[in-house]
């Protein structure tokens, strides 16, 4: 079947639409420049539906690695119910669908002459440049908590060894010991994220360490899906999970190594396993392409994805400032075909239509177990903004097999949005 671009069949996946369909190409530049900083949900999403609404574009996706380690799911990995193995993918099908793959860092970017230096001091010249480096870590904003403490106190908020770490941590514990987990303020990448994450290595200590507790400690007094959550743990976790909000000295200030303690303001906590995720920002690519504002992050277009601070860069995914819309992979991907759109029609002199965006976050309570919650945006008006009622949460009191039904959507959505990006 020959693929049609247009947003129909970009957006069709997610059952989303917008009223007009592409003219026939038109390009100002017969073989434009087009090269992506960042393989992960965005960065290989966009360089895909760029080079099938472009073919004849020159699309270029710079990534370090061979592999992406995928963070969604990767909860369960740390709880022992799933495989990393399964969490991995390579870059084959871009690579046969005429993409270059440079697998080297960005180290540089200078916009005034459209060219990116790499780690090993190649440039390469672009004529629309697309950010979606996901976020780094803001170390030291904890103190005590820098690159060589997360060697021992895994923040796993980056998928890979990371999460084999906290895992191994957590499987060699002894039965008794005491796992304290520290949850930003937001905003963070997947709100929802270590909730899920405290749910399921509460299952697992529940299930193989049932005198060992977590204590999640919250930067914050609200979260993601709380009624959801606080309803599971009533139910499934109430000796073994521990939940304290910033009003309740949750914040910390200060971690250990050698001692394995947590700070708060009125406590020193020591544990035998601390997963520590801190405050996060653009990742640092941003900065060095002049793209993130005094807040860390990317102000951009709502419609195009251009950065509003340097134009022909555009940023996707985590990186971006696009509240309400979480920074998620649903929204990455999403973003990453909004984004080629927009690309496509910059490049063919048309004008930019407004569209319809939505965001659903699965969260894995037990491992048989989910909840969701669903958010649909407008970006007309020059900002993200939430379209009251048309999206929800899952019923607070659902069953057993509302909960499962939505473990397999959970899988299910899984399965689409990686094939999609590497598939
Ligand atoms: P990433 O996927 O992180 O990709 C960024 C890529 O850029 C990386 O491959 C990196 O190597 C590369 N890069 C960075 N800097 C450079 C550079 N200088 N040069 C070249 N390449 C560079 N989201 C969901 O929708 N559903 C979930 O269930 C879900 N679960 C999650 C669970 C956990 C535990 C975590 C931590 C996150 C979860 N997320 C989930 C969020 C999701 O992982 C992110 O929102 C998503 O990965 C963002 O995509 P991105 O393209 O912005 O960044």
């Amino acid at each position: 079947m020959t693929w049609t671009p247009n947003r129909r069949g970009v957006l069709g996946g997610l059952g989303l639409t917008t009223a007009a369909t592409l003219a026939p190409k038109a390009f100002a530049q017969s073989s434009p420049r087009l090269v992506i900083i960042g393989g992960g949900f965005g960065g290989a999403t966009v360089a895909r539906t760029l080079k099938r609404l472009i073919p004849n574009a020159d699309v270029t996706l710079i990534e370090p690695n061979e592999t992406y380690a995928s963070c969604p799911f990767s909860n369960l990995v740390i709880s022992g119910d799933r495989n990393l193995s399964v969490q991995l993918f390579r870059y084959d099908a871009l690579r046969a669908e005429g993409i270059t793959l440079i697998h080297t860092r960005a180290s540089d970017v200078a916009p005034a002459t459209r060219q990116i230096t790499l780690s090993d001091g190649a440039q390469i010249a672009y004529d629309r440049l697309v950010l979606s480096p996901g976020v780094d870590m803001r170390w030291n904003a904890i103190e005590g908590y820098d690159a060589a403490a997360a060697d021992r106190l895994p923040h796993a908020w980056k998928a890979g060894a990371q999460t084999t770490l906290l895992r191994n941590q957590l499987h060699a514990m002894e039965n008794g010991g005491l796992v304290v987990m520290t949850a930003p303020a937001a905003p963070y990448r997947c709100p929802p994220g270590p909730y899920e994450r405290a749910s399921l290595i509460a299952h697992y200590l529940k299930t193989q360490k049932p005198k060992s507790k977590l204590l999640i400690l919250d930067a914050k007094d609200s979260f993601s899906k709380m009624p959801l959550f606080k309803t599971a743990w009533a139910r499934e976790y109430p000796e073994h999970l521990e939940w304290r909000g910033a009003s309740n000295d949750g914040r910390i200030s200060r971690v250990e190594t050698e001692t394995m303690t947590v700070s708060t303001d009125f406590e020193d906590i020591t544990a035998a396993v601390i997963n520590v995720i801190p405050p996060q920002k653009a990742g640092a690519i941003a900065d060095a392409a002049g793209v993130t504002d005094a807040t860390g992050w990317c102000p951009i277009d709502p419609i195009t994805f251009e950065s509003t601070r340097q134009e022909n860069i555009h940023v996707i995914g985590d990186a971006t400032i696009a509240a309400p819309m979480p920074k998620s992979a649903f929204s990455a991907n999403l973003q990453g075909k909004l984004c080629a759109l927009a690309i496509t029609d910059l490049l063919a002199g048309r004008t930019q239509q407004t569209t319809i965006l939505a965001n659903t976050c699965y969260s894995y309570t037990t491992p048989q177990e989910a909840i969701s919650i669903v958010g649909v945006y407008d970006n007309a008006g020059g900002a993200f903004t939430i379209i009251e009622g048309a999206g929800g949460l899952s019923p607070i009191n659902g069953s057993i097999a509302i909960r499962q039904a939505e473990a397999a959507q959970a899988t299910a959505w899984f399965n689409a949005v990686t094939g999609e990006a590497f598939g």
